[in-house]
C-alpha cells in the first residue's frame, strides 16, 4: 500500500509514522508514504500558496495549480489511485470504507489547511471527499494519519498476526492484564472472575457484551 499525501506539512507526520507499528510497516515495506507539498510548485519566490477568498470571509484558501501539480506528480507513480479529499460534514470515514481501500495499492490523501483548497480541483481530478468526525480541525494532517493508520491495519503483515485485527473477532473496550490483583488508596481491584475462568465461549459472551 502506497500513500501519497499531498500536505503543506509534510513533517506533522514525522513522529507517528516513526513509533511502533506503522514505523515497523514502512520498514518492513509494507507501507509507503511519500509526501508532495504544494509549496514545491509555486512560481513565486516567497512560496506562497494561499490567498484571500472571493466573496470574502475570514482565513485564506490554498490555490489551486500548485495542488493540481502535486496531485499529477503523485500521479506519475501510478495509473489507478484512489484520491481523497479531506473535508469535514463529507462522507464519514468507516472501518468498512479502510478495509475496501486497503485492497487498492495507491491512496493519494489530500489535506487541506485555512480555509480550505480552491473547489476548482475537484473539477480536474475524480476524487471521493471523506470526513473523518463531526467536528472541523485545523488541517486535514490528522485526518491523513488517523486514514492511513486504520487502512494500515487491514493491510495483511502489517500487524502480524491477523487475528489481532479487532474488526474481525470480538474484543471488548475493557481489557486486563497482570496483577490478578493490586491495591490502590486501600481499596484492592481484580480483574473480573469470568476472565480467569479458562470457559472461551463464556469469555466470549462477556467481551461481547462490553462492546
Ligand atoms: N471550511 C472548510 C470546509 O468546510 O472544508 C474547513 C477548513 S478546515 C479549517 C481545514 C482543512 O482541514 C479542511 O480543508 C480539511 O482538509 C481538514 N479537515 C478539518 N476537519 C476535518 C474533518 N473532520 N475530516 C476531514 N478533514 C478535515
Amino acid at each position: 500500500m502506497h500513500f501519497h499525501v499531498i500536505t503543506l506539512f509534510p513533517k506533522a507526520f514525522d513522529s507517528y509514522l516513526g513509533e511502533s507499528i506503522l514505523k515497523r510497516a514502512i520498514e518492513d515495506k509494507k507501507i509507503k508514504v511519500t509526501f508532495y507539498n504544494p509549496r514545491d510548485f509555486v512560481e513565486n519566490k516567497w512560496k506562497r500558496v494561499d490567498r484571500p477568498p472571493y466573496g470574502g470571509g475570514p482565513g485564506l484558501v490554498i490555490e489551486a495549480l500548485p495542488v493540481i501539480k502535486a496531485i499529477e506528480k503523485a500521479l506519475k507513480r501510478t495509473k489507478k489511485a484512489k484520491i481523497i479529499w479531506l473535508s469535514p460534514n463529507k462522507k464519514q470515514f468507516t472501518n468498512e470504507y479502510a478495509h475496501k481501500a486497503a485492497k487498492l495499492k495507491h491512496l493519494v490523501i489530500v489535506c487541506g489547511r485555512y480555509e480550505g483548497i480552491d473547489a476548482r480541483v475537484k473539477k480536474v481530478f475524480k476524487m471521493e471527499e471523506v470526513s473523518v468526525g463531526p467536528y472541523v480541525l485545523t488541517g486535514g494532517e490528522l485526518p491523513a494519519m488517523v486514514i492511513m493508520d486504520t487502512v494500515s491495519r487491514q493491510v495483511p503483515g502489517v500487524l502480524g498476526n491477523i487475528d489481532s485485527l479487532e474488526e474481525r473477532r470480538v474484543a471488548s473496550s475493557d481489557a486486563y492484564t497482570r496483577p490478578e490483583v493490586f491495591k490502590y488508596k486501600n481499596k484492592s481491584y481484580k480483574v473480573p472472575k469470568i476472565l480467569l475462568s479458562g470457559h472461551r465461549a463464556k469469555i466470549e459472551e462477556w467481551k461481547k457484551k462490553g462492546r
